[in-house]
């Protein structure tokens, strides 16, 4: 196929910033961007006819922090960096808050428990140990209260106690996703599927190859390719596919808000009565690390399991399953990676487990160094 005249010099030429990715962070960078010149030409380019990847299949955690995470991120990293990440997780859920409000994108602050069985209870204890330590440093970083509480009991079968935090939230992830994409539509960003990019050349303006034999000239290149930017360069980013499956609708449902079990490695919510249950990565670390967006029979069996044993209690059906992928850093690292790769060229990616609220900090910071 040839492209056309119009196509060629009208719909796609003298792009100001082309914005490769329309997941979270770049759609809110391409906003960010256009807030601050009205007149740029602003593109966001995907090579799915949305952002495909984890900003569409999450399961809506407005989240930043648990308590076992931050005890097994404190032995992989520095204390500094822990809670850095945690700072920006937090604020990014307030900025999300504040520009769309919270009917836009279905924020509910239902608070959030992480569960204990005897079969992790070291990590209670560990957890309980460290509450106050934890809480107190949080309350001079984020200014909150007694973030994390201890409770004896939960509504779950088998549970020896939970940590609960009081200041976290769940979102709707389709109203979040179409709320952001409504605004900058409205903005007057320029939003095309279907589009890959392969590679660039940085000369007098940048010009960028894609799959579809089109070449995009641009001023400016920010990749916000998230889990995919290692098949475009170099960087320490590693695809972590995660599995997601959804509950039959049922009256009465168990639990209310947002779960965890096993250091996050399951994690679970109420959503249109039904529950909404993530996670299980350890089964199968291998396999997860994927860019293709399939399912993985092992752990989606795992998770019926779990949802049957130790939610309900009882047999539910499974009504539908999916898998996003995320972008990981070696060595538990956590912070995002947002910085200048050449002359006009940027990078925001790697926005991890608990990318959602982190998504408005990155795409903020992003725009800083641009
Ligand atoms: C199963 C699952 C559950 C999760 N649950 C939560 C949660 O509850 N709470 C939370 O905070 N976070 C959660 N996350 C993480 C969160 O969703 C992500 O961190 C966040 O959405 C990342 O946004 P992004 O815009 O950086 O990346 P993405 O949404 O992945 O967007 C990147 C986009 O770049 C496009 N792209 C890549 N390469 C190219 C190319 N060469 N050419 C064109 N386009 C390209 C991709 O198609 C994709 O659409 C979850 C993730 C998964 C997978």
């Amino acid at each position: 196929m040839n492209y056309s005249y119009w196509e060629k010099e009208y719909l796609l030429a003298d792009i100001d910033y082309l914005i490769v990715g329309m997941g979270l962070v770049g759609l809110q960078t391409a906003i960010n961007i256009k807030e601050k010149e009205p007149k740029a030409k602003v593109v966001v380019i995907d090579r799915h006819a949305w952002g495909l990847g984890a900003s569409t299949r999450n399961a809506g955690f407005g989240c930043f922090a648990n308590v076992s995470e931050i005890l097994d991120d404190l032995e992989n990293d520095s204390v500094e960096n822990v809670y850095a990440t945690i700072k920006k997780r937090y604020q990014g859920l307030q900025k999300l808050r504040s520009t769309f409000g919270d009917q836009n994108i279905g924020y509910e602050e239902l608070g959030s428990c992480e569960i204990f069985t005897k079969d992790n209870k070291t990590y209670l204890t560990q957890g309980i140990d460290s509450l106050q330590g934890i809480n107190t440093i949080l309350y001079h970083e984020l200014g909150l209260d007694n973030i994390f509480s201890y409770r004896s009991n939960t509504p779950l079968p088998n549970t020896i106690g939970a940590i609960h935090n009081a200041y976290e939230g769940q979102l709707n992830t389709g109203k979040l996703y179409n709320t952001i994409y409504a605004y900058a539509q409205q903005l007057g960003i320029k939003l095309y599927g279907g589009i890959e990019v392969k590679e660039w050349s940085n000369g007098d303006t940048i010009e960028v190859q894609t799959a579809q034999d089109l070449t995009l000239k641009t001023k400016n290149l920010i990749l916000c390719t998230n889990a995919f930017t290692s098949q475009l360069i170099a960087e320490d980013i590693t695809p972590c596919r995660g599995q997601v499956i959804i509950s039959e609708r049922v009256d009465n449902l168990p639990c209310e808000g947002m779960y965890m079990y096993d250091s996050g490695y399951y994690y679970w919510r109420d959503i249109d009565t039904r529950i909404l249950l993530g996670g299980a990565r350890n089964m199968d670390v291998d396999g997860e690390t994927s860019y293709e967006l399939e399912s993985n029979e092992t752990i989606i069996t795992e998770l019926h399991r779990f949802m049957n044993e130790q939610i309900f209690g009882r047999e539910i059906a499974i009504e539908h399953q999916w898998s996003g992928i995320m972008g990981m850093g070696k060595d538990h690292k956590k912070l995002p990676i947002v910085k200048a790769l050449e002359p006009n060229i940027y990078l925001a990616a790697r926005l991890g487990g608990m990318g959602v609220a982190l998504s408005a900090e990155v795409a903020e910071e992003v725009v800083a160094i641009i």
